[in-house]
């Protein structure tokens, strides 16, 4: 029997759309998940997985705050904290500056406008939450509402409570998507390097290759671009810290529309604003940077290094730490900073689900959940207006 909804991506962002399709429709509906490699292979297994409540606009505080809960709820159903290492540690936004520390004010009053509670802490109280910090950081806010994820595990978990909630679900890894067939206006069929899928639903959740997938359905490009992003780990048993932490700089450089050329053409030096996050085998993951370079995913040494002396600044026991492994992974930046949830208008039939650029871990539950909706057509949880992909078809 031909599946009623195909999804085209073993990312966070598609397992997360099958996941609550699964939750969304009947039992009986046919859902097929169909992936190039492995699942979690491409940017979802290189990622930190900071589940991260952003609070600079309500809606944006709306987006990610409705999101991270749901990953709670998730923990909650699933033993989360053994299945994917779910954590809710909060994080902490350090300050390092005069420039930084007026931002702390400003971060701390958004949180309270949204009606959520957060803490400006002081010397005393920033020992208590990480005594394994230098003890000259002149400032930072905590906010308990964030959390961590292994982001391979959560794919798993998603995968797992889809295949427990329906049937009727089928995920094919090592299964390249090459075509579509399109009749009247809509999909009828999807091409694989194993056989031809009929359905009359198709997501495109692959990430960095969206633009790809929809020229094969014979649109254009869309505007999503690789951002590259070098990240470190520690050995075992080595982090000085126990929660999420961020430059609050990070908040200046991290989020929102880039100010370079991200077509890869131009000559981005890139930069960087130091995350550090605690693994649950007691390493320290260590990031981030961002660089727009086309899918070149050699190591920028250089910019790692200097992310690697940010984290040393603030952890100054990190310096002794192992470096074990060293990796780089492709963020899908949508050219506007928001990502593309929802119908395609050309052609009936065909959604996107992509452009999370550095926080598809954190959004993928909301983003599976407003794509679920739209096809099943009940209410949505949230207004999903600001990131309709129409705003990118001519
Ligand atoms: C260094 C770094 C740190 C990050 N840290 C965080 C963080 O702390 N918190 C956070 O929220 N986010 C973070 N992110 C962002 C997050 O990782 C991404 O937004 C998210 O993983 C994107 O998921 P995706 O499913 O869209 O893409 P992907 O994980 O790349 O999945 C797309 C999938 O599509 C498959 N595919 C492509 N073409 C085809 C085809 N033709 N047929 C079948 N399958 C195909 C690919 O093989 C791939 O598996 C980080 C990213 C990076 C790089």
């Amino acid at each position: 029997m031909s599946p009623d909804v195909v999804v085209v991506g073993g990312g966070i962002i598609g397992c997360a759309v099958l996941h609550a399709l699964a939750r969304v429709l009947p039992r009986s509906t046919r859902l097929l998940l169909l992936e190039r490699d492995a699942i979690a292979g491409a940017t979802s297994g290189s990622s930190m997985g900071h589940l991260m409540v952003t609070p600079d606009t309500p809606e944006a505080y709306s987006f990610t705050r409705t999101s991270v809960r749901l990953w709670a709820e998730l923990a909650e159903r699933t033993d989360g904290e053994r299945a994917f290492y779910y954590r809710p540690t909060g994080a902490l936004y350090l300050a390092d500056s005069a420039e930084d520390l007026d931002l702390l004010p400003v971060l701390n009053r958004q949180f309270l406008d949204r009606g959520d509670s957060c803490e400006v802490v002081d010397e005393r109280r920033l020992r208590e939450i990480e005594p394994g910090l230098a003890d000259d950081v002149p400032g930072a806010l905590y906010y308990p509402g964030d959390g961590v994820v292994l982001p391979m595990l959560a794919c798993s978990a998603m995968l797992r409570e889809a295949m427990q909630l329906n049937p009727n679900v089928e995920v094919r890894a090592e299964c390249p998507v090459t075509g579509f067939d399109v009749g009247g206006g809509r999909v009828t069929a999807v091409r694989t390097a194993r056989g031809v899928v009929p359905t009359a639903h198709v997501v495109n959740a692959t990430g960095v290759w969206a633009p790809e997938l929809a020229e094969m359905l014979g649109q254009p490009r869309l505007p999503i671009w690789p951002r590259a992003g070098n990240l470190a780990i520690t050995a075992h048993h080595v982090s000085p810290i126990r929660t999420q932490l961020l430059e609050i700089a990070y908040l200046r450089f991290a989020h929102g529309a880039a100010e370079v050329d991200p077509s890869g053409a131009g000559s981005d030096l890139g930069g960087h604003a130091v995350n550090m996050q605690p693994q649950s085998h007691g390493g320290c993951l260590i990031g981030s940077t961002r660089q727009f370079r086309g899918m070149d995913r050699t190591l920028n040494r250089e910019l790692l290094h200097r992310s690697l002396l940010r984290a040393q600044r603030y952890a100054p026991s990190l310096a002794a730490a192992p470096i074990v492994r060293t990796w780089v992974g492709l963020r899908p930046y949508a050219e506007d900073g928001v990502p593309l949830i929802g119908p395609w208008p050309h052609v009936e039939g065909l959604w996107i689900a992509a452009g999370h650029e550095g926080l598809g871990i954190s959004l993928a539950p909301i983003t599976g959940l407003l794509l679920a909706q739209q096809i099943a057509g009940v209410a949505p949880a949230i207004d999903p207006t600001p990131y309709l992909p129409a705003r990118f078809a001519a």
